[in-house]
């Protein structure tokens, strides 16, 4: 049974450090009176930040080893939502997860910060086990960049310091030039003290994500989450935000839910996950010379004209 863990304050706290998304708010949300606040483990211990026994780091690896998992409230077809996925993603490396809407591939980006539960294996970060890590010490090590934005009603140095509570002013500004969003803010009249969110200076979907970006620089985290980060954007405001993202994830593990297929072509590599399942797995030389769904995938999507979604 998925639990749902941890009290209100706790999950808001845990939503907003993970720079997530409004709808994400709202299906949590929905749990808080049906979920019992559930806390460390005794016992729980920090993220390691030591090396395993062959000398390889720990920090940066992901690891699902047979997962499985059900929404408490899925739609009772009794199938589960993720079916026995495995795969690891070593330190540093690009790991993109594709396929059809509703297959699972944003499930996979909640178990690792550990919003959801798995039923069945285990879901292990730099080598542990989550369920036995702090888990303000995980999420303080993963980063998500989402569909959506949260601001707070609050300025915009006040937004990003959010993610870094003592960043200086020049730490701020360092962070809005590797997003991309520097010059735009320096181009208002207030610069960073705008006030942005709601009721505030209405920034535009690919400022906002800009933001999302100078963020998760400013937290640096280990591993970075990007699910469909780029997906409500016109075609100019993505290559922008693209090149953000392609910097932002030097360096450090990423996780990268993509719609479009021509994002991940480069990746370490590719999940193509069907149903709840990992159905295919390789690079995308590999995948294309296998002929199978990402073959399939990649051939329409190369077929279709470019149209930016709404
Ligand atoms: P993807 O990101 O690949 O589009 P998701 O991981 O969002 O897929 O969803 C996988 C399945 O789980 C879908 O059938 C979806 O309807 C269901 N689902 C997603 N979120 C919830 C939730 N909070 N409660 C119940 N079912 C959910
Ligand atoms: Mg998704």
């Amino acid at each position: 049974q998925a639990r749902l863990l941890f009290p209100l304050m706790a999950l808001m706290r845990v939503a907003l450090d993970l720079q997530t998304s409004g709808a994400l708010f709202a299906r949590i949300f929905e749990y808080l009176d049906l979920r019992p606040a559930i806390t460390d483990a005794p016992g729980a211990r920090p993220v390691p930040t030591g090396t395993d026994a062959a000398g390889r780091p720990l920090l940066g690896r992901v690891e699902f080893d047979h997962v499985s998992f059900r929404y408490p409230d899925a739609d009772d077809d009794g199938r589960p939502t993720l079916d026995d996925v495995s795969f690891a993603i070593e330190p540093g490396q690009y790991a993109a997860f594709v396929g059809p809407s509703g297959a699972g591939k944003t499930t996979v980006s909640y178990l690792v910060p550990r919003l959801y539960e798995a039923s069945g294996g285990a879901v292990r970060f730099a080598g542990a086990d989550v369920r036995d890590l702090e888990h303000e010490s995980l999420v303080s090590n993963i980063g998500i960049v989402s569909q959506e934005t949260y601001l707070f009603h609050a300025s915009i140095a006040d937004n990003l310091r959010y993610a870094r509570p003592d960043a200086t002013d020049a730490e701020l500004e360092a962070a809005a030039r590797a997003a991309n969003i520097h010059d735009t803010i320096a181009s208002f009249p207030e610069g960073y003290d705008t006030v942005v969110g709601e009721r505030g200076y209405r920034l535009s979907g690919g400022e906002k994500q800009r933001i999302a970006i100078a963020r998760v620089l400013l937290k640096d985290p280990a591993v970075l989450v990007l699910d469909e980060a780029t997906s409500a954007l016109d075609t100019i405001s993505e290559r922008v935000v693209q090149a953000a993202l392609d910097d932002a994830s030097r360096g450090r593990t990423t996780i990268a839910i993509a719609h479009r297929l021509s994002t991940v072509v480069s990746a370490d590599v590719i999940f193509v996950v069907v149903a709840g399942r990992i159905a295919e797995r390789g690079t995308h030389a590999e995948l294309i010379a296998q002929g199978g769904v990402y073959a399939s995938l990649y051939r329409q999507q190369a077929e279709q004209p470019r149209v930016p979604t709404a």
